[in-house]
């Protein structure tokens, strides 16, 4: 197929990746030039602009950091046209970002507008599921558009859900990133307690993995540095899943809570410590690293 990827950052550029192994046609576009050479080297065409890496694909990928960047690619910002607008052709438009529900629903509802089918197909499963090409997808749209998408997030992902309706992918996707950030500063919590009174965090860990306070957190993420080779926080807390992101994400959830008056005290504690994070200079770092909040003044 011929497919567009708009958007190189730390996932989109190993998903690109991955439909160039599995033998499509990828055309890419980032705002960094060397974003796209790398995806250059590794099989993909560079375009010059979004419009041009979009103009007659069978399916355009978007990976951006939030709602503000796919409402300005495809619905355009600024007295300039987005992509609905300026498409000649009519590809399958895929937005695997993680934004609001009621973004989606707003893109999808003006690609509607154009005989145009948009999905909504956030992920899960880090960077580490992206290099693998084993991410979990959930979807929101048109059962049709869905099938028809298949093939090309097979060839990015292990595990599919078809979610519902247009704005379903990003509500369950919201959910999970918030239980996933009330997990991140639980664990951490639990472990600071545990070192300041004594423990090693490496076996308090394998205890805790073993016992009812396991999580995937403590499974594949361990805060603690040094405790688990490879993860974010053996090496500083560099790439991964940036704190700015989490906080965009319970920032998310917040909304849709308010929106529908439901109550997330967890949440909203989880979202305040991230904020709270983020402000202390830390938006940059793996999301981890909300350990060093629970680390202050350790040895004192
Ligand atoms: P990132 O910041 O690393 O990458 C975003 C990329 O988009 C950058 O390369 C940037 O240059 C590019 N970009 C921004 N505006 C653009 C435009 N107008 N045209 C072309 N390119 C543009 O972010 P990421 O970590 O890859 O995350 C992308 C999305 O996936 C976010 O919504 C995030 O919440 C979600 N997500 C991230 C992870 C993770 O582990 N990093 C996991 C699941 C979901």
């Amino acid at each position: 197929m011929q497919i567009a990827f708009i958007g190189l950052g730390n996932m989109g550029a190993p998903m690109a990746a991955n439909l160039v192994g599995a033998g499509h046609q990828v055309r890419v576009f980032d705002l960094v030039e060397s974003a796209m050479a790398t995806l250059e080297e590794q099989g993909a065409s560079r375009a010059s602009s979004a419009l041009e890496a979009a103009e007659g694909a069978e399916v355009v990928v978007s990976m951006l950091p939030a709602g503000a960047h796919v409402k300005a690619l495809y619905l355009g910002r600024d007295g300039a046209e987005g992509l609905l607008d300026q498409l000649s052709s009519r590809p399958l438009l895929l937005d695997a970002s993680t934004i609001s529900p009621d973004d989606a629903r707003l893109v999808a509802g003006e690609a509607a507008k154009r005989g145009l089918a948009y999905l909504d197909a956030p992920v899960s499963g880090g960077i580490g599921g992206a290099k693998a090409g084993t991410l979990t997808f959930i979807v929101g749209g048109d059962a049709d558009a869905y099938e028809q998408a298949r093939p090309v997030l097979e060839a990015m992902g292990k595990n599919l859900f078809h979610a519902g309706p247009s704005g379903s992918g990003q509500v369950a996707k919201i959910c999970n990133n918030m239980l996933l950030g009330i997990l991140m500063s639980g664990t951490a919590e639990a472990l600071s307690l545990g070192v300041k009174n004594g423990m090693d965090p490496a076996v308090l860990s394998e205890i805790m993995k073993q016992s009812s306070g396991g999580n995937w957190a403590l499974n594949v993420y361990n805060p603690w540095p040094g405790v688990m080779e490879g993860s974010a926080a053996s090496r500083d807390y560099q790439g991964g899943f940036l704190t700015d992101l989490m906080a965009k994400d319970l920032g998310l959830a917040w909304e849709l809570a308010l929106e529908s008056r439901a109550s997330v005290p967890m949440g909203s504690q989880a979202r305040n410590l991230f904020a709270l994070h983020s402000a202390q200079g830390n938006g940059g770092l793996d999301f981890s690293s909300i350990q060093s909040l629970y680390r202050a003044g350790e040895s004192s």
